[in-house]
């Protein structure tokens, strides 16, 4: 593979966008090379501007679940943007959209449509707070909301104590009122009820951490959640950006059976389109402007080609896609538990559905921000280029999900899996 052309426009990037990326993970920074610049992407694969193909297993994070240019959506987008490209007034695809969500996700009675997941998790605490008057809310360390203020926290030492910022630019004061508590640990979220009784306006979590690299809740982890925070008139929120129409139609919820109060949704909702939502029962939703006090607005929000993107993907959404998806998926990770048998490599494979992390680790789990903190990222760095190089395109960090798109063939399946195990052997030089 030769990068010249890539090393080029990242120099360039760099001297008029920060760090040359306008999302950091981007800029390759926890891998130690530079990042490649992307042209066009078709079904399974992406290709750069040296001319070099990868297999995809990054999806734009998620979104990719049919793979990439669907024939049939880039249609739906073309044949909407023939009529305009937006009015800032209502449309009837926002009702289509709407019904769609309801219908796939039951616990949402009503739903917002916004424009990122970040605006959605955002949007879902403020009208969380206003909802029940109250101030606090318990996020997860190593959980991810995207880059609201309240959420850019997580626990200092795992001590269980009031947040300290992550990030300059988010104040003590917004620190103070985000509580951290340990994923798959309920006695941690327990003792926030305890200390700060009646002050809970919100659990915030994502049912299935992909943010962390793939974490899965254990020993009915979100029933108990679900338990505690009716219990303490505080709103469960899962934050289903990631997981939403990936796990199932109904995202994790369906797959745990499990009822959050409001569900936050992006990346598949927009069909590869900036598109974010959030929605749930109705008598918290009915808070919302103009018909309740709680503020929340957006100029592009509903856009009619996001929608029509959007719609024409969750349309395509069957049962066959998801078992198609589970019998990849799985044939993935029964070949990279062989290959690390094979060649003895600490590292072990967490997965669900669709998603999936290979962890270079010496323990046996990995079941929390602290679980997945024993990775050795030197390891990563090492077997990302090495994929890289070999025409695999991963997710640039340990901490990351690889996301399965349907467009997989066995052939990118095999391929996949061969150069895995030279990659695990390579590791050994
Ligand atoms: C990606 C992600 C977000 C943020 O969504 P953006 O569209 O990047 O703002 C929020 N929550 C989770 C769980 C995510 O994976």
């Amino acid at each position: 593979m030769r990068y010249d052309n890539s090393k080029i426009e990242y120099t360039n990037a760099c001297k008029v966008i920060p760090g040359g990326v306008n999302s950091p993970v981007r800029a390759f920074k926890n891998v130690n090379c530079s990042p490649v610049f992307i042209t066009k992407a078709k079904g399974s694969k992406v290709y750069d501007i040296d001319n070099n193909s990868y297999i995809d297993f990054v999806s734009s994070w998620g979104p990719m679940i049919l793979g990439h240019s669907n024939d049939d959506i880039l249609e739906s987008i073309r044949k909407s943007s023939i009529n305009g490209t937006s009015f800032g007034a209502p449309t009837l695809s926002e009702t289509i959209m709407a019904k769609k969500i309801i219908e796939m996700v039951p616990s949402i009675e009503k739903v917002r449509m916004v424009n990122s997941g970040t605006e959605a998790t955002m949007s879902a605490i403020r009208l969380a707070r206003g909802f029940t008057g109250k101030n606090f809310i318990i996020k997860f360390s190593g959980n991810y909301h995207g880059h609201g203020d309240s959420f850019l926290i997580k626990a200092g030492s795992g001590v269980l104590t009031l947040g300290q910022p992550d990030s300059p630019g988010v104040t003590k004061s917004t620190a103070k009122e985000t509580l951290i508590a340990e994923f798959n640990d309920i006695i941690s979220v327990e003792k926030h009820f305890k200390n700060h009784r009646d002050k809970i306006a919100a659990v915030i979590i994502e049912p299935v951490t992909g943010n962390m690299g793939v974490v899965l809740p254990k020993d009915n982890f979100l029933k108990k959640l679900r338990k505690l925070c009716t219990e303490n008139k505080a709103v469960l929120i899962f934050d289903e950006v990631m997981t939403g129409f990936r796990l199932a139609k109904g995202g994790a919820q369906e797959r745990y059976g499990v009822q959050p109060d409001i569900t936050t949704l992006g990346k598949i909702i927009g069909g590869g389109l900036p598109v974010g939502a959030y929605g749930g029962k109705k008598e918290i939703m009915n808070c919302l402007s103009p018909i309740g006090p709680v503020y929340q607005a957006g100029t592009l929000s509903g856009n009619p080609l996001a929608m029509s993107a959007g719609l024409c993907l969750l349309n395509k959404l069957s049962h066959e896609i998801y078992y198609e998806l589970e019998v990849k998926s799985k044939k993935i990770e029964d070949g990279l538990n062989r290959n690390i048998i094979a060649t003895k490599t600490n590292a072990i494979v967490n997965r669900v559905g669709s998603m999936l992390t290979l962890f270079f680790t010496e323990k046996k789990q990995i079941n929390n921000y602290k679980d997945a903190c024993s990775c050795n990222l030197e390891i990563f760095a090492k077997y990302f280029k090495y994929m890289l190089d070999n025409g695999f395109y991963l997710p640039a960090s340990q901490f990351e999900s690889m996301f399965i798109a349907n467009t997989l063939t066995e052939d990118d399946i095999d391929k996949f899996l061969d150069f895995n195990k030279k990659a695990l052997l390579n590791l050994k030089k």
